[in-house]
């Protein structure tokens, strides 16, 4: 998508423009500025540098200076500075966490978790030990595989969750020894940045640079000679544009990609103790995140309790800004996703599908739509078939276990999935039939500092977190000695 240009007059306190990049050890509120939205009013209220090729071009010089010495580390050195930029996360989380609110719409305890996510999760990571392997030690050879860190890395992330998108694969960045450039959403560009001016005295001049900037701006990232790993995370069309544009350089990519998360729910739960699980992880933060479940598939004897149990969550959720205290469900996060959400509802309406809860579009500002929940719906319409990214849900019917798991895999997406049951056991088997990264049982979106994820299919490439992650930044060396 492209940077939002203000068509709403800024309303109430006076604009914020104390934004800048992070070049080199200095902050640079460079460029053309960019227009910052509050989708909870859709006024604009700040603004935003935006990096053009000139400053994209120093900051590549810079950390490929930086990344010279930082190579040279310990790993123990960089896991102490690693811990320094959590603690940094989390004395700064009350005003982080309001900007993150403000730019990104979710409600405030849910970007304070964000933000001290983002803190947990680096240190779980900086704790995994990279390790020499010995692959054959016998009387004649002795060969280890040894892993050695790839250069520069560019982190472009997306709109929905900008800290800790950024978080996870700058830490895999810089503690395996290399240096980063980090381009957010020009949507959310803001936090990122007031992140970066935190961790200035972190680490050393020019390791680690934030540019905010354009799609354009991920482009020449995606293109640049002097980058040798692109970690995007954002929509499938782009991941492939990004793979395409990094295929010239031969650039390492870990694409994290969109979604479509199929929940199976068997015939022996009880409807009204999962209802409100499943309810949270299709709409928080109102469904714009890459691994919700976005399809909700209920075996025929539990699907007409579970549908009311379901909605009865609906009803009661509280939509709303997300400063506002007991707000449990903010915006969507900008109007081009909300018209396409909004156009999503239009076509399962005009479909003749039921609107089981929500589906009223409030008057007043802000791109609100309150969680909504449709049934008798084709497998075939386009909120089964793609990714909503929105507070907009399908409830499908299924009556032979089969046949789901078909459905759920039906599809060009491969993220995550999950499956719902009394019984753990025939549970694991449905799941280990499932084409995606991640198959959770009697839960969904439950992640791990120590733990791979990633997307099966077109939802990505390689994978984030745990060694496997970790090493997916270093180039692997065989050492091999003869004796
Ligand atoms: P997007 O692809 O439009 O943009 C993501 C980022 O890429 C932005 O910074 C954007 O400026 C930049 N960009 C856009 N086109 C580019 C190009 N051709 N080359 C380089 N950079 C480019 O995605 P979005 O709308 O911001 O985010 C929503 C999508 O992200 C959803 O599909 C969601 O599922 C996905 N997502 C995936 C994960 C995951 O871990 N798998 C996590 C969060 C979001």
């Amino acid at each position: 998508m492209n940077a939002q240009r203000a068509t709403h007059a800024v309303s109430g306190s006076p604009l914020r423009t104390d934004f800048g990049h992070l070049i080199d050890g200095e902050l640079e509120p460079l460029g053309e500025p960019l227009d910052v939205i509050n989708p909870a009013t859709g006024a604009v209220f700040a603004r935003s540098p935006a990096a053009g090729r000139a400053e994209l071009e120093r900051a590549v010089t810079a950390a490929r200076r930086a990344f010279k010495a930082w190579k040279e580390r310990s790993f123990e050195e960089r896991r102490a500075a690693i811990k320094q930029m959590a603690q940094v996360l989390r004395d700064n989380q009350a005003e982080l966490a309001e900007l993150l609110t403000l730019e990104q719409g979710k409600p405030i305890g849910q970007a304070r978790d964000e933000i001290g996510r983002a803190a947990t999760q680096a240190e779980g990571m900086a704790a995994i030990s990279i390790e020499p392997e010995v692959l054959i030690d016998d009387a004649t050879r002795r060969i280890e595989l040894t892993y050695f860190p790839l250069g520069v890395v560019g982190i472009i992330t997306p709109w929905n969750a900008p800290i800790n998108l950024a978080a996870g694969p700058l830490t895999s960045a810089l503690y395996t020894g290399n240096a980063a450039i980090i381009k957010p959403s020009p949507y959310t560009p803001l936090t990122t940045l007031k992140l970066g001016e935190k961790l200035r005295e972190v680490f050393p001049r020019g390791l680690l640079n934030v540019l905010a900037g354009g799609d354009e701006l991920g482009q020449w990232m995606t293109a640049h000679p002097g980058i040798d790993k692109i970690s995007f995370t954002g929509s499938v069309a782009a991941g492939k544009q990004v793979m395409a544009s990094a295929a010239a350089t031969l650039k390492r990519v870990t694409l994290e990609l969109g979604g479509n998360d199929a929940a199976i729910v068997l015939d022996d739960v009880d409807p009204r103790a999962v209802a409100p699980k499943l309810f949270f992880a299709s709409f928080v933060n109102s469904g714009q995140v890459c691994m919700a479940v976005k399809r909700i598939y209920a075996h025929e004897r539990i699907y007409g309790a579970l549908c009311e149990a379901l909605a009865e969550e609906a009803r009661k959720a509280k939509v709303g800004s997300g400063l506002e205290p007991g707000v449990e469900l903010g915006p969507i996060q900008n109007k081009a996703q909300y018209d396409r959400v909004l156009e999503l509802l239009d076509d399962t309406r005009r479909a003749g599908a039921r609107i089981l809860a929500g589906g009223e579009v409030p008057k007043g500002p802000g791109y609100f739509l309150p969680p909504t929940l449709v049934t008798d719906i084709d497998e075939g319409s386009r909120l089964v078939q793609e990714e909503q990214f929105g507070p907009l849900v399908p409830i499908l019917k299924f009556r032979d276990v089969d046949d789901a798991v078909r459905r759920a895999n039906d599809t060009r997406f491969g993220l995550s999935g999950s499956v719902w049951s009394s019984n753990p056991e025939r549970a694991a088997a449905i799941a280990a039939r499932l084409e995606v990264g991640t198959a959770w049982i009697n839960q969904h979106r439950a992640t791990s500092a120590v733990v791979p994820f990633g997307g099966a299919k077109e939802s990505g490439i390689g994978r984030q977190y745990s060694s496997l992650g970790l090493k997916s930044y270093m180039e692997p060396r065989v050492i091999s000695l003869l004796k």
